[in-house]
């Protein structure tokens, strides 16, 4: 072995594909990966610097293996303001930026060399590389970076504007997960999967013998071949979108979408520097369920937006009674360091935000209550995450929740099914958030 690194890996989906990559990267050179601070003789920190408590836990995550093992290479978002980093931490060994795999192990070649040992550096990976997410789903990432300009978000200057990946690599990737890791389901993520492959002007390259454009739909369509559930996230609704309805109601694409809309209210819209509003988004969800009535569609917004008036949430809550979405998250405002949002005027006052976010989620917690419960006694497909407490319990999905962020099933069966296992099973009762059913 060449050397013991320990690995922590903070942020979200996309970053955790990132320290899948640098984890792959250190395995195949034969270092060694530990999960103690004893045994490491330096530590990776993948970090997240989104939200002002995302970077005070990379911080503090820095901090701790600093002050443990004193050798700490930092990637990932917060990486891309070392300014931040050195404040608080001078003695890192070194910072690099998201996605830097090569960053990442110059550093770890020069602190732990490689032994050159050919019978140990030689160690067998599988061919798929390592997973932080459970062998039975995976994500896929399509595209680093993003284009807009929304005027809460600095992800575009965290991670740069958008770069796709070829039609071909990430379809490779997708056929190795499914065929070779054993993936039963792929979500497939970016920071605007719908704007896939415009940065690469929707070039071509070729999978098994044919010419793949880097589209969504051509891509989407060509995964839905693969004989996996797949589950498209952060897809903002762009006319293409409705083109992968088909697809769901063939049951080749999961009827699931996760659709960031933020607001609904034109004029708050506006000043996110996102399009459209109440009246579009509605039309464009009634044209997606006409295709498909059982499409089950999850959004994110945020409440107490600089200068959001009554009269706006009010919009918001009326968007929300109409569009019935199936899943939905709140955020309240708050700022977000060198977000250009910070300096717009009448920011809401705390308890107002809170006040608007509670009566959101009661509205939505109704709404999901007899979204869930419209599901009793429908016979469904449910994958299997994780056993129970006792035995015989199972915990699992529907095709209409996405793993960690929305419902569970709860059920009972014999000891014979596993995880990852796709089983069919009635549904018997709901609560707002979960779905209890027999086997
Ligand atoms: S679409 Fe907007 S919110 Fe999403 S990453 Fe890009 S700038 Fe940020």
């Amino acid at each position: 072995m060449s050397g013991k690194v320990g690995f922590i890996s903070l942020g979200c989906p996309k970053a955790l594909v990132d320290s899948e990559r640098i984890l792959t990267q250190l395995r195949s050179e034969g270092y060694e990966l530990v999960n103690d601070y004893q045994s490491a003789e330096l530590v990776v920190v993948n970090t997240c610097g989104f939200i002002t408590p995302a970077v005070e836990e990379s911080l503090n995550a820095i901090g701790e293996a600093l002050s443990e093992t004193g050798k700490v290479v930092v990637t990932g978002c917060l990486g891309e303001r070392p300014e931040k980093i050195m404040e608080r931490h001078p003695n890192v060994l070194a910072i690099t930026g998201q996605a830097d795999v090569d960053g990442v192990m110059k550093v770890v070649h020069k602190t732990l060399p490689v032994d050159g040992n050919p019978f140990t550096s030689l160690v067998p990976l599988p061919e798929y590389g390592i997973k932080l997410t459970p062998k039975h789903y995976s994500y896929l990432k399509i595209a680093e970076g993003c284009n807009h300009k929304c005027s809460f978000c600095i992800i575009p200057k965290l991670r740069g504007l958008q770069i796709s990946r070829d039609a071909s690599e990430i379809l490779y990737e997708a056929y190795r997960l499914i065929n070779i890791a054993g993936s039963k389901e792929l979500m497939v993520i970016a920071q605007d999967s719908g704007a896939y492959g415009t940065d690469i002007k929707h070039r071509t390259s070729e999978f098994q013998n044919k010419q793949v454009r880097a589209h969504l739909t051509d891509l989407v369509s060509e995964l839905s071949d693969m004989g996996a559930w797949i589950r498209l996230h952060y897809v903002y609704p762009y006319p293409h979108v409705k083109d992968l309805i088909p697809l769901m109601v063939e049951g080749k694409l999961l009827p699931y979408l996760d659709v960031p809309l933020q607001h609904a209210s034109p004029k708050i819209l506006k000043s996110m520097r996102r399009p459209g509003g109440a009246k579009s988004h509605l039309e464009t969800i009634k044209e997606w369920r006409a295709i498909c009535p059982d499409l089950a569609i999850r959004s994110t917004f945020i409440v107490g937006f600089p200068g959001e008036s009554e009269e706006d949430f009010t919009e918001l809550l009326e968007f929300l009674e109409e569009a019935q979405l199936d899943h939905v998250g709140a955020f309240k405002y708050s700022d977000v360091p060198e977000a250009d949002a910070n300096a717009l005027a009448n920011p809401v006052p705390e308890e107002i935000k809170q006040k608007r976010y509670d009566r959101l989620m009661s509205l939505q917690q109704k709404i999901s209550l007899a979204k869930k419960q419209a599901k009793v006694g429908q016979i469904l497909d449910i994958i299997i995450d994780d056993y129970g407490e006792l035995p015989g319990e199972l915990i699992g999905r529907t095709k209409y929740d996405a793993p960690q962020i929305d419902g569970k099933v709860f059920l009972t069966a014999d000891g014979t099914i596993k995880i990852g296992d796709i089983i069919s099973a009635k549904i018997t009762s709901a609560n707002a958030y979960d779905l209890f059913a027999e086997y």
